[in-house]
């Protein structure tokens, strides 16, 4: 109980000890929405869809009164619709390798998502081979060996400082000789000079295509709930230096309940592949709307 209690949903919060009793009623009022819109921004969901969730709520029902139960359920059920066509696994192709560009700032759990995509997809019996793109940091590098040991994958290296396409380049062509199902490229997440990585992403993507003209065939953007709507100006930056094409969300299972992912639904509608949910290498789970919304609301 005091676990809960450390991490209490939004009704929680706004009914105070009224959620522990869900025949308590109240009117869905002017002011009940207002309580309810600031909720939701402070969780994370930006303005916006804060505002078109309560509107939502009370499109027919506005005055009447409901119980904690009943607008517990009618708020998870918006935001359950918002995540629902969002709420895709990563797309599998007959074209193989199938490369995959791991994208995100550093610390996000880039190389830990990879240990994990490699570890699932070599228990359904693929093919895999890792790249460890981020050349700059070493230790990354070995911290992805040690994830590739775990998964029993390969990890190709390439010195330190060296140039990530090039290590790209040769992956390629070993995950092509190897008949790989999947290639997994982790790459940089230095941020801080964003035209030097968005030309590395490009020359990564540019040599990767000399091997197979569609590649890469999706590129994962990996973020760290723990960071807010932090994660909304991160996926505007990624999508202007690469292509992204879906999304990673980590660190579910502690404090954050990763409201922010409503207000990236609803603005970005980009897929939601799966989320971290522990540092282990099972902790990585597909996007449950239906559970999440209920995290969520609590
Ligand atoms: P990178 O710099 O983006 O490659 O990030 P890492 O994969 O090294 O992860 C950074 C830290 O976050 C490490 O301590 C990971 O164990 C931790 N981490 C990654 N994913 C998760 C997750 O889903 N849950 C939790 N609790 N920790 C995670």
């Amino acid at each position: 109980a005091e676990a809960a209690a450390a991490k209490p949903g939004l009704l929680g919060r706004l009914m105070g000890r009224g959620a522990a009793q869900p025949v308590v009623r109240r009117t869905l009022d002017d002011e009940m929405l207002e309580q309810l819109e600031e909720l939701l921004i402070s969780a994370d969901m930006g303005v916006d869809t804060a505002l078109r969730v309560t509107a939502n709520m009370a499109e027919g029902r506005f005055g009447r009164k409901l119980s904690v139960a009943e607008i517990k359920q009618l708020l998870a059920s918006e935001v359950s619709r918002i995540m629902e066509p969002v709420a895709r696994p990563l797309p599998i192709y007959a074209k193989t390798p199938q490369v995959v560009l791991v994208v995100g700032v550093n610390g996000s759990g880039k190389t830990t998502t990879i240990g994990k995509l490699a570890s699932q997809f070599r228990a359904a019996g693929k093919k895999v081979v890792i790249a460890a793109g981020d050349t700059f940091r070493a230790a990354a590098v070995e911290q992805l060996q040690v994830w590739g040991e775990r998964a029993n994958v390969p990890v190709l290296t390439a010195p330190e400082g060296s140039d990530p396409a090039s290590l790209a380049f040769d992956a390629m062509g070993r995950a092509q000789e190897e008949g790989a199902d999947l290639l997994l490229i982790d790459t940089a997440g230095r941020l801080q000079n964003r035209g030097d990585l968005m030309e590395e992403l490009a020359k990564i993507v540019r040599v990767i295509r000399k091997k197979d003209e569609t590649a890469p065939h999706n590129t994962l953007l990996v973020l760290d709930a723990t960071t807010g709507q932090n994660a909304v100006n991160q996926v505007k930056v990624f999508q202007e230096i690469s292509d992204v094409s879906g999304l990673v969300m980590t660190k579910l299972d502690g404090t954050a309940k990763g409201g922010v992912l409503v207000a990236l639904a609803d603005r970005f509608g980009l897929p939601i592949h799966a989320v971290g949910v522990g540092e282990q290498i099972d902790d990585l789970s597909p996007f449950d709307p239906d559970e999440f919304a209920a995290a969520l609301v609590g």
